[in-house]
């Protein structure tokens, strides 16, 4: 039989947890063992019994990784954890490797087989296990949520005898998975939504959703879907035109992104320096820069009246729910890694390949090796 181990979450903040009971029960009827770390699921409120009564082993960490030949994580496993693991375990979870290219490298060195789970390419066989898509989706209806929590204002338009409360106007720039599931959310709470995005195919995306897009003289689509980095002369026009924009709004929530990069720019102090006071900016983005220049990772400061907030790990606040989709992407995933019972990836099928960062002892995702390199 085939072991999974799943850790409980070290790094601080992180509230998720890779496999739920359900998703548990699931892989032990297909042949799979499970044996999770004791109070693994404690934080999402999935309880050891709650795991134990579907059929998994709870066991104390020092006898988590016998015996296992993959393990399912959220957050990058330590360092330390490598030595316990035999030569060729399967690790499975998000890495991170431009952040820490030296634990890929240990990783290689300990000849681990770790499968980046943000590395999965995102073809359409690949939907169902693709974390960035579920996470994103989290991230941009918490953002929304807080974009409300955190403003002076009401967001719906409201008559009451007090008077007569105008509907708040709310700027999404980036809109991709995350920037949508905000644009759905603020609409649901009642404000009036623009929208910005580099990406043509964003715009109709937004459209549907109710928003009004801000069309610039700018396309920047990239590979694989993705945006490409502006040109310093596209960066200045984006400037200029958004800062008009956003002098007239109650919120904006950023969630601009290019892949392996820090995250561009799009707010810069004098265009805060434009808003209203009472006025807030949520920036997604936070965790590789931020969106806007002022953020400070993992903080909220106001800056002229005008609250930003640089929030970290937001799915890890919802959880319940962000855990049951991540989960659910790994058991999607499991099911490329084993046939009749036993252990059988087929490394040069395109999933496993693309999210393949370390195997046989060598770096194979040539980026990260670049940067070991480097
Ligand atoms: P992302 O997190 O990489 O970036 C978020 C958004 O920021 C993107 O929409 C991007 O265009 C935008 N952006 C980047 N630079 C910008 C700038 N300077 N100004 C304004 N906006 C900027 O994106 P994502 O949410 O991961 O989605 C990216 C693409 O992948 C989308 O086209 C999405 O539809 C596609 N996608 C495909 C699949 C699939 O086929 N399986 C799954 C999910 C997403």
């Amino acid at each position: 039989m085939v072991q999974i181990a799943v850790p409980k979450e070290t790094a601080a903040g992180e509230r998720r947890v890779a496999l739920t009971p359900e998703v548990v029960g699931r892989l032990l009827k297909e042949g799979w063992g499970v044996r999770l770390e004791t109070g693994a699921g404690a934080e999402a409120y999935f309880s050891d019994e709650a795991y134990r009564s579907v059929g998994a082993g709870i066991v104390p960490r020092d006898q988590l990784f016998k015996g296992a030949q993959v393990v399912f994580t959220v957050q990058p496993l330590e360092r330390l954890d490598f030595v316990q693991l035999e030569a060729g375990t399967i690790v499975v979870g998000l890495m991170a490797p431009h952040r820490s290219p030296a634990r890929v490298q240990a990783m290689a060195a300990s000849n681990l087989s770790a499968l980046a789970m943000e590395l999965v390419p995102r073809i359409t066989r690949a939907q169902s296990m693709d974390v960035l898509s579920s996470q994103a989706t989290v991230a941009g209806y918490v953002a929304a949520l807080l974009a409300a929590q955190s403003s002076s204002r009401f967001l719906p338009m409201l008559t009451t005898a007090a008077g007569t409360i105008r509907p708040a106007k709310v700027m999404v720039m980036g809109v991709g998975v995350a920037g949508l599931q905000a644009i759905a959310t603020v609409r649901r709470l009642g404000a009036n939504v623009w929208a910005y995005d580099v990406r043509k195919a964003a715009a109709e995306q937004a459209l549907s959703l109710g928003a009004k897009v801000i069309e610039l003289p700018i396309s920047a689509e990239g590979e694989g879907g993705y945006a490409r980095e502006l040109t310093e002369d596209e960066k200045k026009l984006q400037q200029e035109a958004l800062a008009r924009e956003m002098g007239n709004m109650d919120a904006v929530i950023t969630t601009a992104q290019i892949p392996g990069r820090n995250a561009p720019i799009l707010i810069t102090q004098s265009m805060v320096e434009r808003m209203g006071a009472g006025a807030v900016v949520v920036d997604l983005a936070a965790e590789s820069g931020g969106n806007c220049e002022l953020t400070q990772p993992g903080k909220t400061i106001e800056v002229n009246g005008v609250k930003i907030v640089g929030p970290l790990n937001l799915p890890s606040v919802l959880s319940v729910h962000a855990s049951e989709m991540y989960a659910k992407n790994l058991y999607n995933l499991s099911k490329l890694l084993i046939k009749d019972s036993q252990l059988a990836p087929d490394w040069t099928d395109e999933i496993l390949a693309g999210a393949l960062l370390t195997h046989q002892g060598e770096i194979t995702h040539a980026p990260t090796r670049a940067l070991v390199g480097g």
